[in-house]
Order: structure tokens, then C-alpha cells, then sequence
């Protein structure tokens, strides 16, 4: 089996029960994070009209 991330071989047996490599899945979770924050960060910036906006500075 193949890490779909970074086609290396994988080797350990929880990295094959989790269907990718330690690194990559560590990398997966901080795009994942950073996905995330822009998500909400683009849904309060859609929530807030300028004037609420200029409150907070
Ligand atoms: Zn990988």
C-alpha cells in the first residue's frame, strides 16, 4: 500500500490502517486546521457589515 499523499510505501501496520503515512497525515491535519479557520473566518467576515467591523478596532 501506497501513502495517497506522497505515493512512498507504507510500511508500519497503522499507517496502512489509517491509509497514510504519519507525516502526511500531520500535514493533512494542519490543512485541514487552516481550511477550517478560513472557513470561519469567511463566514464571520460575511456575518459582519463594515460598521460592526469598525467596532472592533
Ligand atoms: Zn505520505
Amino acid at each position: 500500500m501506497l501513502c495517497p499523499r506522497c505515493n512512498r510505501p507504507l510500511k508500519s501496520k497503522k499507517s496502512i490502517e489509517r491509509g497514510i503515512g504519519p507525516i502526511c497525515k500531520k500535514k493533512q491535519a494542519y490543512e485541514e486546521f487552516l481550511k477550517n479557520q478560513m472557513t470561519i473566518f469567511e463566514v464571520l467576515d460575511d456575518g459582519n457589515d463594515h460598521d460592526t467591523l469598525q467596532d472592533c478596532r
